[in-house]
Formats: structure tokens, sequence, C-alpha cells
């Protein structure tokens, strides 16, 4: 059984589905004037949404998962919160994907109190259905069982992290001093049900970047 399945999405498939996404929007008659990114996972689809819709105004807001120490839970916070005024504007808020829902809405309540645009709305490419605290107005396709969507942007980060948590985590490696990559990738399979070539040459380059940073994998 894969412990955390992973989906790799190809550049193609972004461009795809963002189209799909513009259409959508198109469809409802609703027009956004200003496109605002949710960082860092809305940059690409925000920046192709303008492309397909006709839209010059971009901006983008970032947001950032805490942990609140005595509760142990994950809050979404606004990184650098700032002021601009969106009055007689329709605005369209953008993410990759909405799994909890947190970052999204936070993003657009804080628009909607502080920018007072005529309209917010929110569009992201997945919506994972059976999790998510809200639907967004647009969304491109819905997600039923959960699944990591390795987005192409993210690949060397997230292969970093999937290998790493491999090696804090799994019995078979905990308080080992050096681990062979043979192992690692057996190991890789069975917790992603991805196999390293899919990754084309971030494989290399992840595993370069984990030696830097002292991990010891022969
Ligand atoms: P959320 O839980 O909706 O606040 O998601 C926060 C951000 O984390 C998203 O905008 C994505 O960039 C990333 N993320 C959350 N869940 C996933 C997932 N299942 N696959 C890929 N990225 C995700």
């Amino acid at each position: 059984m894969v412990k955390v399945p992973v989906k790799i999405v190809s550049w193609d498939e972004i461009v795809e589905w963002t189209r799909g996404l513009s259409q959508k929007i198109k469809d409802s008659g609703w027009t956004p004037d200003v496109v605002v990114a949710v960082a860092r996972g809305g940059y690409v689809p925000a920046r192709l949404l303008c492309d397909f819709l006709d839209i010059t105004d971009l901006l983008s807001v970032q947001s950032q998962h805490w942990t609140e120490a005595a509760r142990a839970a994950e809050k979404a916070i606004l990184k650098y919160p700032y002021k601009v005024d969106m009055e007689g504007k329709n605005v369209l808020v953008v993410d990759d994907i909405v799994d909890t829902g947190e970052t999204l809405l936070l993003a657009r309540d804080y628009i909607r109190r502080e920018w007072r645009p005529v309209e917010v709305k929110v569009a992201a490419l997945q919506w994972i259905s059976q999790v998510a605290k809200f639907e967004p107005d647009y969304y491109y396709l819905e997600v039923r069982d959960w699944t990591w969507f390795q987005y192409p942007w993210t690949r060397l980060e997230d292969l970093q992290q999937f290998i790493a948590r491999i090696l804090r985590e799994d019995e078979r490696f905990k308080d080992r001093d050096e681990v062979s990559l043979a192992e690692l990738v057996d190991v890789f399979v069975e917790w992603y049900g991805v196999k390293p070539e899919d990754f084309g040459d971030y494989w290399e380059l992840a595993i370069s970047r984990l030696r830097e940073k002292g991990y010891r994998l022969k």
C-alpha cells in the first residue's frame, strides 16, 4: 500500500487545465478586472489565466502556514499584508489547489475586507471536495481521493521533502548513519507509488542538494 499517493503533473497538463478553467470563467459571464495570485502555488496558474482571459492586472499575496504551539494546529496567515484600493473592480483570487481551503479563504476574506472591491471570486485548478472547507467559485478538476499533486514548479522542493521524510520516518532508516541509493529507491516507490525516473533529471539534482545539506546518501 502506497503511503502518500503522488501524481506527477506535467507542464502540458497545467496549460490544459488552466485553459479549461479560463473557459469556465468565461462561460459564467463574470469578468474579473484584476487577478491575484496566492503565492506561491497560484503564480503559474494566475499568469496563464491572465493570458487566456486577456487580463493585464496581476497582483500577489503570500500565505504562510504556521503551527500554533499550544494547539498543534496549522493556521494560514498572510505574510506581507498590504492595502490597495480596488473600488469598482472585480477581483479573481487564484491558487493551484483547494485542499483544506484555509489559504484561499484567508486571502479572499482579507481582500474583501481590506481592498474593498465590487466582488471577489476564487479559482483553483483543483478542488479536493471531501477535504475542503468550501467549494471555490471556479475549479477545473474535482478530486475525490486525496492525492499529492506534484506540480512542475515544485519538483525539486517536493522531491527533497519526499526523500527527507522517508529518512526521518521509515523504521528501516531511523538511526542509520548512511543509506544507499539502491535501498532508498525501493522504499521511495513503496511510499509514493512513483519511480525516481519519473522525475527525470530532478532525482539526481535532489540527491545532490540533500548531500549538500548533510544527508549521508551513498
Ligand atoms: P490548503 O490546504 O487548501 O490551504 O493548501 C495550501 C497550499 O498547499 C496549496 O495552495 C498548495 O500549494 C499546497 N497543497 C495543499 N495540498 C496539496 C496537494 N494535495 N497537492 C499539491 N499541493 C498541495
